[in-house]
């Protein structure tokens, strides 16, 4: 398969994206990492970005999976889901345009060890692992791009842990509602309460409850498949600090 700007599907592991348009890579989009290198070094990279789009649901990479594509996201938000024997897929860290998937894999050839799930409809430039990695033997800026950025994943990965140990369901709640709009600039979200549920591990009761008490308070507006967010102050106030000590080094 070639990685180049004519093709039309993406291997993502045993499940194919619900919907993949591609539109022809035009520039360095929105994305943060690929914005912050050196025109050269850019450059290195440039020849082999294809733009992708990806729906709602759409799953770019399964655990287990090799991570054959990196993904540098330009819109929208990626969940990074953590799969138990149970079943449950617990959320272990989001991503949007300041980030990428599968990134560490242009270091050293790797398999994922999370679900990556589109929640906000994605825009991303994708390049194959291969060619990254080329690109990084050849540009320190390149590699150092990838271990700044894995050392901060790394880190709000840890933080979130911490987070779900100590941290009481609201507040984890607020904080995800927040993170998902920081990174998307988005103030509605098209997530269910199921999922956040599923995200946060817990009862989807509890989440109808505490979505109740914020829409109350008018922080939030609960809408079919969506939550708008009304207020960000009062969110924050509501929102435990986890994700503020994270966005230092991701977003
Ligand atoms: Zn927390």
């Amino acid at each position: 398969m070639s990685d180049t700007v004519s093709q039309t599907r993406l291997p993502v592991g045993p499940k194919a994206p619900p919907a993949i348009v591609e539109v022809g890579f035009a520039g360095i989009g929105g994305n943060r990492l690929l914005a912050a290198l050196p025109a050269a070094d850019f450059a290195l990279l440039a020849p082999h970005l294809a733009e992708a789009s990806f729906k709602h649901g759409s799953v770019l990479q399964e655990p287990g999976q090799p991570v054959t594509h990196v993904y540098f996201l330009e819109s929208g938000l990626v969940t990074l889901l953590a799969l138990l024997p149970e079943g449950h897929a617990v959320d272990t860290g989001s991503i949007g345009r300041e980030g990428a998937i599968g990134l560490t894999a242009g270091l050293s050839a790797q398999k994922a060890v999370t679900r990556a799930v589109v929640h906000v409809p994605v825009s991303a430039a994708q390049i194959s692992v291969a060619r990254l990695a080329e690109a990084a033997s050849r540009s320190k800026p390149v590699r150092n791009m990838i271990v700044r950025y894995t050392d901060g994943l790394l880190e709000q990965t840890l933080r979130l842990a911490a987070c779900n140990a100590v941290h009481d369901v609201s507040q984890r709640l607020c904080r995800w509602l927040l993170q998902a709009h920081h990174r998307t600039g988005d103030h509605t979200l098209p997530v269910t309460q199921e999922c956040l549920a599923g995200m946060l591990g817990v009862q989807r009761t509890t989440v109808t409850a505490i979505g109740r008490t914020l829409q109350t308070e008018g922080v939030i507006k609960v809408r079919r498949g969506r939550i708008q967010i009304l207020d960000v102050g009062a969110l924050e106030c509501r929102a435990c600090t986890c994700d503020r000590y994270g966005r230092s080094s991701t977003t």
